[in-house]
């Protein structure tokens, strides 16, 4: 169907929501995005973006941009958390010579993304917070967003882009019911005082891992550090810790890996949950995609890049199908699937990293030179 002059509305401007934007907008569709925060900074952090998620940003024309602002990964090396031994080294450029892998903050490619937007005139419309979305039947002409400043704005289509706490998914699959895994995760950017070169390491201890790769060319180091603990921990990306409570955790970890946690001055501490991928994507006027859709853990590094896909591939059934509902019908169709699996994978993943010594531990260790998931978050 002509995507021309369809009036979108897009909640969220996180990833997810100003790549949608963006690929709806190559197409001819009005779009406008509505973000509740005040602006479009974001704490710091880094995000590992897979060929799957660069392919993305390249047919937006964003990757020259991309590749100026992030490292390009050259391997990813799974280490034993006390010497440092490395157990396998996965060498990208090697396995996948054209297939480019970035480590990105996340504050730069938001940046990124924002600027596209500006330039695509797409219109980015901050303190806009919705209370309500009303999807309308798909012959309805119209959705409705009721937004808690009590004003109602109408749209032909509404994205939900809006993250883990999702108004648009509970309006279609009703309240969401996350578990906690038993895991907290720190993160945390520092200075590279290792000398970390284009590649990510992750140190693999006794129920706990370290992933660390290098930011902003080289000069920084992004951290994550995951526990296994029955102390609960909220969900969320702003909770302050204390970075001697990391420190206290990883205190047996030596080598490089001590070295960066040496360096922590600041540091955010999460809990990890678990939530079902949801059943129901789309309904009349209203589709949902990224963490609105399927929040996943780390484990794969997958949360944006999955967020990506879904951008490109919802444009892509839009513009293909005969009617909306037919459209809204085939992205679903194309992505639950494929996005199970991957949110799967990376439930799937942490114990490899956490086992103890022992012949699990080494069977676990074959398993992952066999060819087991990579790419922890
Ligand atoms: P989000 O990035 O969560 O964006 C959702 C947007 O919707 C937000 O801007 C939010 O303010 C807005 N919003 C929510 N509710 C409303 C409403 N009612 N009205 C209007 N706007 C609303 N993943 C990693 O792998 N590593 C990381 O270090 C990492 N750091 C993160 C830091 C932050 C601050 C956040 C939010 C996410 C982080 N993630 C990280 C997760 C990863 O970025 C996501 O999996 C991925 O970006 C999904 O993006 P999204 O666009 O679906 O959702």
């Amino acid at each position: 169907m002509s995507l021309n002059g369809l009036r979108v509305k897009v909640v969220g401007a996180g990833i997810g929501g100003l790549a949608a934007a963006l690929a709806l907008r190559a197409r001819g569709a009005e779009v406008t995005v509505l973000e509740q925060a005040p602006e479009l900074s974001e704490v710091g952090a880094g995000l590992q973006i897979s060929p799957n998620g660069v392919a993305v940003l390249r047919v937006l024309g964003l990757e020259p941009a991309l590749a100026q602002e992030a490292v390009r990964g050259r391997a990813v090396v799974l280490r034993d958390h006390a010497g440092g031994d490395a157990v396998l080294r996965l060498d990208l450029a090697r396995h996948a010579p054209d297939l480019a892998y970035y480590f990105v903050h996340r504050a730069d490619l938001i940046d990124l993304l924002t600027q596209a937007a500006r330039e695509a005139d797409i219109g980015l419309r901050l303190l806009q917070r919705v209370a309500a979305v009303e999807p309308g039947a798909e012959d309805a002409d119209r959705a409705v967003l009721r937004m808690a400043s009590g004003a109602e704005i109408a749209a032909d289509l509404v994205i939900g882009a809006d993250g883990l706490h999702s108004r648009a998914r509970a309006v279609l699959n009703g309240a969401d019911d996350p578990f906690f895994t038993g895991q907290v995760a720190w993160r945390a950017v520092v200075p590279n005082v290792i000398g970390l070169g284009p590649e990510a390491q992750v140190f693999m201890g006794p129920g706990r891992h370290l992933v660390c790769y290098p930011l902003r060319r080289g000069d920084l180091v992004n951290i994550v550090a995951v526990q296994e603990r029955r102390e609960w921990a909220a969900e969320g990306w702003h909770h302050a810790d204390d970075p001697d409570n990391l420190r206290a955790a990883f205190a047996d970890f030596g080598g490089d890996a001590r070295r960066l946690l040496a360096q922590v001055d600041e540091v955010n501490l999460w809990g990890l949950f678990r939530h079902p991928v949801a059943d129901c994507w789309q309904r009349g006027r209203l589709a949902i995609l990224g963490d609105a859709a399927h929040p996943t853990l780390p484990f794969m590094a997958q949360g944006a890049n999955m967020a990506l896909e879904d951008a490109w591939v919802l444009a892509d059934c839009l513009e293909r199908g005969a009617d909306l509902g037919a459209a809204l019908a085939a992205y679903q169709a194309r992505r639950r699937p494929r996005v199970a699996r991957v949110i799967a994978a990376a439930n799937g993943n942490a114990w490899k990293y956490h086992l103890r010594p022992g012949p699990v531990r080494g069977l676990a260790h074959l398993a992952l030179r066999l060819g087991g998931s990579l790419a922890p978050g």
